[in-house]
């Protein structure tokens, strides 16, 4: 992990003082007049279970939200005050605002996720809790392992390619081996959940090429020892 670098999470790879104090920095970046934010993530496990936060008390206030217990990879929300954050290093962070419902989601896909359709499992969510309609939604897409570097083996292969059998998501590198378009893969998933394309907006930038500017998992791990996290977050503002 490179000295100086905002690190927003992973409590076991960098000091709890740091991260707090580069939350605070991030949160800044996000005014909330009438209130500070409380900030809603979870202990990240690859898997494909929603929380969904009622109300601010559910949420951990900001400077204090380290000790997730609740294992989990999406959040869903209506609450002001509340920001909803998923931790990435090379997944992807998806995030969803229902303008009409002010309901919204974070979401932490990598390559199990997207298998379990986490995505799309925390958008009915929040159709059946705030009554979604999924044409509604507008999705940012942050920051992820591009299909320019992201080598998988046949493990992941293999059941993406029965999952989607109609998306071209592989580039072959060599026997055994493809680099996988997970954001695609995504993409995809929720267009057929019935979002709008041009609802969807993908950062066009590789967390493993631009390690100048973004952490990677893949990149860095084996490098130097650990890596930062970062944090993509949504919500709304306190009311007020
Ligand atoms: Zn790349």
């Amino acid at each position: 992990m490179p000295d100086n670098a905002l690190n927003l999470a992973g409590f076991n790879e960098d000091t709890a003082e740091n991260i707090l104090e580069n939350r605070r920095r991030f949160l800044k970046l996000f005014p909330n007049e009438s209130g500070a934010w409380s900030l809603a993530g979870c202990w990240q496990v690859h898997g494909s279970d929603v929380r969904l936060i009622h109300n601010r008390a559910e949420a951990k206030p900001a400077e204090d939200a380290r000790g997730d217990t609740i294992y989990c990879d999406a959040i869903v929300s209506n609450a002001s005050g509340v920001l909803a954050g998923v931790k990435t290093a090379d997944c992807v962070p998806i995030l969803i605002g229902d303008p009409v419902h002010s309901a919204f989601a974070a979401i932490h896909a990598g390559w199990r996720g997207t298998l379990a359709e986490v995505a799309t499992k925390a958008l009915q969510r929040m159709t059946a809790a705030y009554n979604t309609n999924p044409r509604d939604v507008r999705l940012a897409v942050g920051p992820a392992a591009g299909s320019c570097c992201y080598e998988v083996g046949t493990d992941v292969i293999d059941p993406f390619k029965s999952k989607f059998p109609h998306q071209q998501l592989f580039r072959e590198t060599r026997a055994g081996h493809a680099c996988i378009n997970l954001l695609e893969a995504n993409r995809a998933q929720l267009i057929s959940a019935g979002v709008a394309p041009e609802r969807i907006n993908i950062a066009p930038l590789c967390t493993m090429c631009r390690t100048d500017l973004f952490f990677s998992y893949r990149r860095e791990k084996n490098t130097q020892g650990k890596v930062g996290r970062l944090m993509s977050v949504i919500g709304r503002k306190t009311s007020g």
